[in-house]
């Protein structure tokens, strides 16, 4: 089968690679959408200790069941699907407490075990979702994205605020964006250092958009909401500068999400976070049931895709990537491969 192959730190290529059979517990899916995370074009470029190469990327992605394992149950041949890009052990104190998506134990596509830039991928049982027919397969591939904006919005204790700042117009922060309008923002501000993407921010529905190159953010955030500051902010970025402005930007009493993963180290305002009593959640990966979630905020025509995702053959899969690596494009965000 024919697959992005990652042999070696900074090299990807086009290979035929030995086809896959589901082991006991799993499927093997052909491959019908996948899309290119930013995670991975920066875990390339880091030389991520989570991402070593010799592997197969890719872990946004739906397919078609071509095969199926020993005692697996509830799905066949033929079957649409949907995937859960993390596979937890079903077995630790996290996971029997219900947040599988925690588990240390925990096993992501195209880390541990080969992603779905491929024709085939084998895929545990336990991480399928019937994808409904109405959904298209780029949808389908966009479910995992799409329910790390869902698992972030899931984060909030306030209902309807009236202010919700995102920093950062990629992938991410554009599904961010809509869960948030989804779930009862009155107003969204869109946070980013590229006017084209701040462009495709305002036409799926930010109100006001900023770029810190030409404005002060924060100050325009304190400006528009009477001097206190938005009543939620989220990190879609994850640098130490984003971070720091959007626990800066948040009103006292004010709810901040961290999904970013771009930094490590940051420094924020200990006063800020006690004297305002801020909160600031982590949201890591989705559940199954902002899976579901996302399902049906495609199935309801909540999300919009267009102009900003485009599909390309999986056989130009590796060039794509590569151009991705080097310069973010002007005419698109998000890269979905078809195998
Ligand atoms: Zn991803
Ligand atoms: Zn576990």
């Amino acid at each position: 089968m024919k697959a992005i192959y990652y042999p070696a730190w900074d090299q990807l290529e086009l290979r035929d690679v030995p086809e896959t059979s589901p082991k006991p517990g799993e499927v093997v899916l052909r491959v019908k959408a996948v899309g290119i995370c930013g995670s991975e074009l920066h875990g390339f470029v880091a030389h991520a200790a989570r991402r070593t190469p010799p592997s197969i990327l890719g872990h946004e992605f739906c397919g078609e069941i071509l095969s199926v394992g020993e005692g697996v149950a509830g799905f066949k041949a033929g079957d649409r699907v949907g995937v859960n890009s993390v596979i937890s052990c079903g077995q630790c104190a996290d996971c029997r407490d219900g947040n599988v998506h925690l588990c240390r134990g925990n096993e992501v596509f195209g880390m541990k075990r080969p992603g779905g830039f491929a024709e085939l991928c084998a895929v545990p049982a336990e991480t399928l979702l019937p994808l409904p027919t109405a959904l298209t397969t780029i949808q389908g591939a966009l479910l995992e994205p799409l329910a790390n904006g869902v698992h972030a919005v899931s984060m909030l204790q306030q209902r309807f605020p009236e202010t919700v700042a995102i920093f950062g117009a990629g992938t991410i922060g554009l599904f961010a964006l809509q869960a948030a309008a989804a779930s009862g923002a009155i107003r969204v501000v869109s946070v980013d250092t590229h006017d084209a993407r701040l462009e495709i921010a305002r036409r799926l529905g930010s109100s006001t958009v900023l770029n810190p190159r030409k404005a002060d953010v924060v100050a325009s955030i304190r400006n528009m909401t009477g001097g206190r500051g938005a009543d939620v902010t989220i990190d879609a970025v994850g640098a130490a500068e984003t971070r720091r402005a959007s626990v800066s930007a948040v009103r006292r009493g004010g709810e901040v999400v961290w999904l970013g993963l771009h930094d490590d180290p940051s420094q924020i305002s200990g006063f800020q976070m006690v004297l305002g009593e801020r909160k600031i959640h982590g949201s890591f990966a989705v559940t199954h049931r902002d899976l579901r979630t996302a399902i049906a905020l495609f199935s309801n025509g909540k999300i919009v895709l267009d102009p900003w995702v485009k599909t390309f053959p999986l056989a130009q899969g590796a060039e794509v990537f590569l151009g991705l690596v080097k310069d973010p494009p002007d005419d698109y965000i998000k890269a979905v491969l078809l195998p």
